[in-house]
């Protein structure tokens, strides 16, 4: 298990129990039916579990858009009554992201977590029991067990750490991830665009994503912080440059994320994070345009 430098704590703020859709894994239904607050919710006519069409199953939500299983205004009836393995997975999981690599298992985590935004946490050996039960029961993307390329660069595993370890040194330097990965473009493959062209083009694609994510914003400056230092160094620690279709178009899209981030001002973590790098699965057609737009400028 390899633990991040992030930390994290569950403050039961409840910002993760409400709106986003919780899918129930299969053999859960049964035993969430039985369940003495299901009972009760059963008896009140309230829907706290929604069925899909092919048997599926998701947790249904009040009309302020929480879950019926919250107690009071932030804990989890079904935590406090019958223990963490009574949550759906997916409750359990969050904020967690695991993947496997050729060094262990490493933990990631999602901003859009409440106790990560803030850096709250405690000792990592109090969550092993609860990551080593998620990762014994589940199935993770695997990394770096096999070759990737960037563009035409062959990009081995070890390779790829020393550049991440690179990456995350000039990251707490202050060094935006644009001027970062500017640089090993043109070392590593010949970019032959200027800086300043590199930023215009970077700054379209983001336009683009705005449209995309029909969020109105002005493109802003782009100017490290520690919060933006704390998150961008982590989204590369989870190792998310792996997790795509195509490793360059997802360092190109991880550009437009730091652009985004400038631009949404205090909502940046929740948009970036929510809408764009952490819980984003359908961009792998953008990955592969990026990628293509970027190697029409580079001559190896
Ligand atoms: S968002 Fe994070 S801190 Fe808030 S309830 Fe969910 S896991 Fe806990």
């Amino acid at each position: 298990m390899i633990f991040p430098k992030q930390r994290y704590q569950c403050i039961q703020c409840g910002k993760s129990c409400g709106q986003w859709r919780i899918w129930v894994e299969p053999d859960l239904v049964d035993s969430l039916r039985r369940h003495p607050l299901a009972l009760r919710l059963q008896v009140a006519g309230q829907p706290y579990l929604v069925e899909h069409e092919g048997g599926w199953h998701h947790l249904g939500y009040d009309k302020n858009g929480r879950c019926f299983f919250l107690e009071g205004e932030r804990r989890c009836g079904l935590h406090a009554s019958t223990g963490w393995l009574s949550k759906p997975r997916a409750c359990r999981q969050f904020p967690f992201f695991l993947v496997e690599t050729p060094d262990g298992t490493q933990v990631g985590l999602s901003f859009r977590c409440s106790a990560v935004q803030q850096n709250l946490g405690v000792d990592w050996e109090q969550h092993r029991n609860d990551l080593e039960q998620l990762a014994g029961s589940g199935a993770y993307r695997r990394v770096g067990f096999e070759a990737t390329s960037m563009g035409p660069v062959r990009l081995e595993w070890r390779d790829y750490l020393g550049w991440e370890a690179s990456w995350r040194e000039q990251l707490l330097r202050g060094f935006c991830l644009r001027a970062i990965f500017y640089h090993h473009l043109v070392t590593h493959l010949g970019l032959e665009l200027a800086e300043v062209d590199f930023a215009r083009l970077v700054q379209n694609w983001t336009l683009s994503a705005l449209a995309l994510l029909q969020t109105p914003l002005e493109l802003a400056e782009l100017k490290s912080n520690g919060e933006s230092i704390r998150y961008f160094e982590h989204v590369l620690e989870r190792k998310w440059l792996w997790l795509g279709e195509n490793f360059l178009g997802r360092m190109l899209l991880l550009l437009v994320g730091e652009q985004l981030y400038w631009s949404a001002g205090d909502k940046a973590l929740d948009l970036v994070e929510g809408e764009w790098l952490g819980h984003r699965e359908d961009l792998g057609p953008v990955e592969h345009g990026l990628a293509d737009t970027m190697l029409q400028f580079c001559h190896r």
